[in-house]
């Protein structure tokens, strides 16, 4: 029986070409900012808890300011609106599973008629200061306090029926990525995959990805829709 190809895309480092968790926190964060950022990249602190911390120590009233600078600074990925399109045309379901906040990875997408497949944090400003909420923590099977739990929401997906692919940049995706049947790498990740030797294919810009689904399709006659 052949299955259907499911895309996990991450957001931050993989659609847009930052992080845009660190350039909200070197451009309004404090100077505590910075060292709190190492602990979680060094996994000293839960990337929820950490999160939180981080906007914990901004103003709401700054939230038009930073959503302004945001859709300034924030670059996507060359070939996204086309990989979205072929994903369409395609059949192929594509979420997008993301580490960020509502309040930027929305304006971001917006024209790309993504909002009911994306999974992120949420805000909330009606305290002094920003508030982080998390509608998608982890469930049973992970214990890393993630915030938004990628392994959850991949786990929901059951590998007989989906070919379950992981897109992604970075730690944040290493655990998806080992319980995927495929991953599309670029950066730490593909470094990560490569020593681990999880079968996956590294990529720079999405019609790179576009062309690597083509070609999958073809070897494993993976039903599309
Ligand atoms: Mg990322
Ligand atoms: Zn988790």
């Amino acid at each position: 029986m052949s299955k259907q190809i499911v895309l996990f895309c991450d957001f931050d480092g993989t659609i847009t070409e930052k992080d845009n968790i660190a350039a909200i926190m070197r451009r309004f964060g404090p100077p505590e900012a910075e060292p709190l950022m190492q602990k979680i990249l060094t996994q000293q602190m839960s990337i929820r808890e950490g999160v939180g911390q981080l906007f914990a120590m901004l103003p709401s009233a700054l939230k038009d300011e930073i959503v302004r600078f945001i859709a300034r600074d924030a670059k996507i990925r060359p070939g996204f609106d086309q990989f979205v399109r072929f994903c369409d045309e395609a059949g192929i379901e594509l979420l997008i599973t993301s580490g960020g906040i509502d309040f930027f990875v929305y304006p971001i997408l917006a024209g790309f008629q993504l909002e009911n497949r994306i999974y992120c944090n949420g805000s909330d400003f009606t305290q002094e200061r920003i508030t982080i909420t998390w509608p998608h923590r982890c469930g049973e099977h992970c214990s890393n306090d993630c915030g938004m739990c990628k392994t959850t929401i991949i786990r929901g997906y059951d590998p007989k029926r989906y070919h379950r692919i992981v897109i992604g940049d970075s730690i944040t995706d290493l655990a998806g990525a080992k319980i995927a049947d495929f991953v599309i790498a670029r950066s730490l990740l593909e470094q990560k995959c490569k020593e681990l030797g999880l079968a996956h294919q590294p990529f720079a810009t999405f019609y790179d990805v576009i062309h690597i689904l083509q070609n999958l399709q073809v070897s494993e006659e993976v039903k599309l829709s």
